[in-house]
């Protein structure tokens, strides 16, 4: 029988691959198209509907029932208008993925007549099957199930999957009890305190301000593959990575692709799913081809930070479909193949405010510089204040092949923010002394905002290797996991900004009740904090076995596993932080901490099943059919009566087929008794600990070795999985 391997190839040299005609409307026409926006609201809702559903928006009142069953008649009718027959309570569950359990609007009524229906208790609350969601024990210990309840705040938008059309609406996830379940829920109570807090301080600046507005703008990296291939590799299938494959004669160590044109295929596929996007609302902005080869990026406008996370959970889940329908697969994983570089997600991040103003912008003005020096020097703070729990928010088994493997950034969270703002803050360090008085206010003179350029230039190279660069107007958290939901980053993200912003304006007060004019108090203040956190700033190459021991000289944390940077979210501090923000509760931040190392323990326990099952199914097959031809044909030169120099190289072949052949059986067999060992563990944390040490940095990279040894060693005839040069670079 032909291998899939080769089936993969020949498809794909002999198919045209069909690509669909993609047709060039204009953005501007399709753009949330399906998508309930306030204009649509405003159409479809009477003025007493469409105020209160404004006011839920924009000041999180609540809705009430009779005027919910209005909201949900104008949902149903307009989704009716465009051919929407099922709805469904969208939410994103701690699985990482989107979920929905579609029901129809069609129902009978008392006596059989059919009808359609959609009322204000079918929008504001659902029950999902939610037994089987992660709930990390808290449904066992409180409740046995939970419901999802409407966030308004979040617009309902028109999912089409083949023929089908689904009204979803955005809902967050929790338990009877109250606890969340899902990403969604504290992210929104992150929000609020960060927007209480952060208001708070700005009013020492403007009183006009009301409300703050975090921005996000991710960027997401993904691996684009044929869909045969992916077929021929129950790795990937399985785990999203290739667990085996030498890398490649050709990597990426010409940077072609990175400045290369997008491959027609691919760029048909892109045209595909950035369509579906716009009309969901989606504001994809850029796209181009990342570093390694068959990798790219796409980018949206930032938006305020609760729909750009709906936004990309959307579009994870966008160009999946999309990738099907194209013969391809997208893989979102961070590492999917060794030797080249993994995807990210930078989280761009920011602060606006409902004047107009963003926070992280360098000001024209001796005020805003203030201002902008104020959230600039906070955000410093609470990153070095609270960089074992951001570290946390990112630790996942895929991220953790990417964090610290060399081209990505290390698992040591630092901060960059340029020479020249540097410069900024030894100047605020050295100046604001005790003699800092009125007239000495030369330092919020400078002109900021003029010196962008300067910034920028400052900027755009070495902050690459950061994991938490200043750029220019915004930070980007570079570290964030390509497959991870943002909410997860950006919740504590916010929450420690929000805690930091607290403490500021205390000082700030406590200066200010002394006696210290108000400006006077912030800037002895700011000059406090970029005292005690500037150990975090580095400015140097991240990659560098440098800094790993600089790192650790200025005693910042380098947790380089996941089960190691998760202790962080149960420690009293983390504690306290998520629960005077009202974000996390113990118990809920307890129930998190167990279904994160739920998630390791089993993406490594597949990994390690498929690694053993590919050994034993593919490996070793192919290794030990060669391995009879080579016996076969030194037999046979042997009987020829020839000398041993005729069979020299086949023999030294074969004495290392055999030796690879030996240690990959035996080492999938121990790795196969330790993994029992492990699986006897009760306590979660220690299985992860278990894992991680004994299953994964025992075996993995050793398995590998041998197998990518034979990979090269074996007649490629026999080879049954496709390699990562057919992966890579076949189209
Ligand atoms: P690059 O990082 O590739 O140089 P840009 O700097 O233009 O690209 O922006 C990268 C991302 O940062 C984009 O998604 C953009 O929308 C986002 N971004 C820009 N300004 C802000 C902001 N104030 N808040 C949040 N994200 C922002
Ligand atoms: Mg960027």
């Amino acid at each position: 029988m032909e291998s899939l391997r080769y089936k993969a190839i020949n498809d794909l040299t002999t198919s045209s691959n069909g690509t669909p005609v993609v047709n060039s409307t204009k953005i501007t026409a399709i753009f949330n198209e399906n998508v309930f926006t306030l204009k649509v609201a405003r159409e479809f809702l009477s003025d007493e509907a469409y105020k209160s559903l404004l006011s839920s928006i924009r000041g999180g009142k609540k809705i009430d029932r009779a005027v919910a069953n209005q909201i949900a008649a104008g949902l149903r009718q307009w989704a009716e208008s465009k051919g929407v027959t099922h709805y469904t309570h969208w939410f994103q569950p701690l699985t990482g993925s989107s979920a929905e359990k579609h029901d129809s609007f069609f129902t009978l009524k008392g006596d059989g007549t059919p009808i359609e229906t959609f009322d204000g208790d079918t929008l504001i609350q659902q029950e999902p099957d939610a037994s089987s969601f992660p709930s990390g024990g808290l449904r066992a210990t409180f409740e046995a199930r939970g419901y999802t309840a409407w966030d308004p705040s979040s617009p309902a938008f028109i999912m089409t999957i083949g023929e089908g059309k689904t009204l979803c609406i955005p809902t967050i996830f929790v338990s009877y009890t109250g606890e969340l379940l899902d990403y969604k829920a504290p992210l929104l109570k992150a929000l609020e305190s960060l927007n209480k807090n952060a208001l708070d301080v700005c009013n020492y600046f403007d009183k006009n301000i009301t409300k703050i507005t975090p921005t996000l703008g991710w960027e997401q990296e993904y691996f684009v593959m044929d869909e045969g291939m992916f077929n021929a590799r129950p790795d990937l299938l399985a785990s999203g990575r290739a667990v085996f494959g030498h890398s490649p004669a050709k990597g990426q160590q010409l940077e072609d692709h990175y400045f290369g044109s997008i491959p027609e295929r691919v760029y048909a596929f892109m045209r595909d799913f950035e369509t579906e996007s716009y009309r969901l609302g989606i504001p994809l902005r850029t796209r181009h081809n990342e570093v390694a080869p068959s990798q790219f990026e796409c980018a949206p406008i930032f938006e305020e930070v609760s729909v750009a996370v709906d936004h990309n959970t959307l579009l994870m889940d966008i160009m999946d479909r999309v990738a099907r329908r194209h013969k391809l697969r997208v893989l979102l994983h961070e590492k999917p193949f060794a030797g080249i570089n993994g995807s990210g997600k930078h989280n761009n991040w920011s602060m606006a405010t409902d004047t107009g103003v963003n926070l992280l912008a360098p000001g024209k003005t001796p005020k805003t510089n203030l201002m902008f020096l104020t959230f600039f020097v906070n955000t410093i703070k609470a990153v070095h204040d609270y960089a074992d729990i951001l570290r946390a928010s990112i630790a996942s088994a895929g991220n953790d092949h990417r964090l610290g493997a060399n081209e990505a950034p290390p698992a040591i969270i630092s901060v960059f923010i340029g020479q020249y703002l540097y410069k900024v803050l030894q100047d605020v360090k050295e100046r604001v002394g005790e003699k800092f008085d009125e007239q000495d206010e030369a330092i919020l003179k400078l002109d900021l905002h003029r010196s962008i350029p300067e910034l920028l230039l400052d900027n755009t190279d070495r902050n690459r290797t950061s994991p938490f660069a200043f750029t220019g107007n915004k930070f980007e958290f570079r570290a964030v996991g390509s497959a991870a939901n943002c909410a997860n980053a950006m919740t504590v993200l916010n929450t420690i900004m929000a805690e930091t912003l607290k403490q500021f304006k205390k000082d700030v007060d406590a200066l200010i009740e002394k006696g210290d004019k108000k400006e006077i108090a912030i800037m002895h203040v700011i000059r406090e904090y970029i005292v005690s956190s500037e150990k975090i700033l580095f400015e140097g190459d991240g990659y560098s076995e440098e800094w790993e021991k600089e790192a650790e000289k200025r005693g910042l944390p380098n947790l380089r596993t996941t089960p190691l940077a998760l202790d962080a979210m149960i420690t009293d501090k983390a504690k306290r932080l998520f629960e005077n923000n009202n974000v996390f509760s113990h118990s809920e931040l307890e129930a998190r901490h167990e279904i994160e190392l739920e998630k390791y323990i089993k993406k490594v326990q597949i990994e390690a099943r498929i690694m053993g099952e590919l050994a034993t199914s593919h490996i070793l097959p192919a290794a030990i059919t060669y391995q009879n031809l080579l016996i076969q044909n030194i037999k046979g030169l042997k009987e020829l009566g020839l000398d041993e120099s005729a069979y020299d190289n086949q023999r030294q072949i074969l004495t290392k087929i055999s030796e690879h052949i030996n240690q990959v059986s035996s080492q999938v067999k121990l790795m196969i008794q330790a993994r029992k060992k492990c699986n006897a563990i009760t306590d979660t944390r220690e299985k992860a600990f278990a894992y991680c040490s004994e299953i994964k940095e025992k075996f993995f990279d050793k398995i590998r070795h041998h197998v990518d040894k034979l990979e090269l060693l074996v007649a490629d005839e026999y080879w049954l999985l496709p390699k990562n040069r057919e992966m890579l670079f076949l189209r």
